[in-house]
């Protein structure tokens, strides 16, 4: 029997730790569970938020609808030749996940090692770092359609993959709930090491031929040095998404600011690091209240105790518009904001 509970503090269920309530909150354990809540017509007609860790989102007040708590446990995989196919629960926890695959020697998600955040959630925001999307592993993902009150089955193509982007960010957004993810996964490690920070970190142990384990502890150490642990700084990550611009604007921003750091992504289309965008406008490391941004990365704004959402959310204008007026540039935020 499904236990919705009224009036839940969200504080212990965002990794920001911002004090809000939900109005009703239940949490799913079985795929069935869902069928089960939404015959109720009730749940329909108010808001929803369906949430994982909570590591990608930012609440700026109560939330006065039913928050559904992902909790579907469970990883198997099943071996068919040179590959693999790994599938995990909605509620799994994704270093968790990784930790298996590396540890089974299934190569592919490794560079997304120590990502916080659960399963379902994964390819909501097509997760990614160190060179390496969920993409390049995504096999395909059961998710629960609320208005049919049916499971469907995405396949990748289907999923709208892109940076930091997917159909259940955009035009499926709120109609999808996922219950399980499937990856493909290779018996043939093949690493990938492009990335600098990497390849620095690998020839300073001293390491040629690295295996998928050396790559995750790599990753895990990098990530662990640079960025604020949520159980000490409430943060979610990257606020902002690193914006793409076309050739044009690129040779007009590198002609005004030859140190500004890009890559290619892309015919014409150059991605430009936000956090250097930030550092240049003053930004890092500032404290502003209880919020600011971090003192190693300002990208990722922090709460020092107890910011509420508004001024988290305020902080973020605040940098937007420093950015425009200075490169002229429009940041966009990442974290999902209620
Ligand atoms: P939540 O925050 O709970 O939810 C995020 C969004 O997904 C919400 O809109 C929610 O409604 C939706 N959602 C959640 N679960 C489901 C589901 N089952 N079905 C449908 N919709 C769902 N992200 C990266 O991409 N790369 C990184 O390297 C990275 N590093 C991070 C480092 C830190 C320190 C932190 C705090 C965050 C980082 N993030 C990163 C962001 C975050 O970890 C990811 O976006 C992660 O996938 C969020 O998972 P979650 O379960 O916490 O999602
Ligand atoms: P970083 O190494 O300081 O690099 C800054 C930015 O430059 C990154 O955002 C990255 O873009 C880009 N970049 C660096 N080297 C690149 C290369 N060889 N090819 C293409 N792009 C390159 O970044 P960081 O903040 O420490 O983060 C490291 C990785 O973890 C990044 O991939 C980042 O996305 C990921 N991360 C994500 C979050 C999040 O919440 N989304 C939080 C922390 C870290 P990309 O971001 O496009 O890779």
């Amino acid at each position: 029997m499904l236990q919705i509970r009224e009036n839940v503090s969200l504080k212990n269920f965002n990794t920001f730790g911002i004090d809000v309530c939900a109005r009703y909150f239940v949490e799913i354990t079985h795929e069935d569970e869902l069928t089960e809540l939404f015959l109720d017509p009730k749940w329909l007609q108010m808001p929803r938020l369906v949430l994982g860790g909570g590591s990608n989102v930012l609440f700026t007040k109560d939330f006065e609808g039913l928050v559904i708590r992902m909790n579907i446990r469970g990883i198997e995989h099943r071996i068919n030749h040179e590959e693999v196919y790994v599938e995990a629960g909605a509620g799994e926890n994704w270093n968790e996940l990784v930790n298996y695959c590396v540890g089974h020697n299934f190569a592919g998600m490794e560079n997304l090692s120590l990502i916080p955040g659960s399963v379902g959630a994964s390819p909501v925001q097509n997760i990614g770092a160190y060179g390496v999307e969920l993409k390049d592993v995504f096999d395909s993902c059961r998710a629960f359609e609320i208005a049919a009150h049916q499971i469907k089955t995405f396949v990748k193509e289907a999923c709208g993959f892109d940076y930091r982007e997917s159909v259940f960010k955009s035009e499926l957004k709120n109609q999808f709930i996922i219950t399980s993810v499937k990856f493909k996964l290779s018996l043939q490690p093949k690493v990938n090491t492009t990335y600098g920070a990497i390849k620095n970190e690998l020839q300073n142990r001293g390491i040629e031929k690295p295996t998928i384990s050396d790559v995750s502890k790599v990753v895990s150490q990098i990530r662990v040095s640079k960025l604020p642990d949520p159980s000490t700084i409430g943060n979610a990550g990257s606020f902002f998404k690193n914006p793409i611009v076309d050739a044009a604007q690129f040779n007009w921003l590198k002609e005004a600011f030859p140190d500004i750091v890009s890559f290619s992504a892309g015919e014409n289309q150059i991605k430009l690091a936000a956090g250097w965008l930030i550092e240049q406008c003053g930004w890092k490391g500032k404290v502003v209240g209880q919020t600011g941004t971090y003192k190693n990365q300002a990208l990722v704004l922090v709460n020092h105790g107890n910011a509420s959402g508004a001024e988290i959310f305020a902080l973020s204008s605040q940098i937007i518009d420093s950015v425009y007026n200075k490169f002229g540039v429009v940041l966009q935020r990442e974290v999902n904001v209620f």
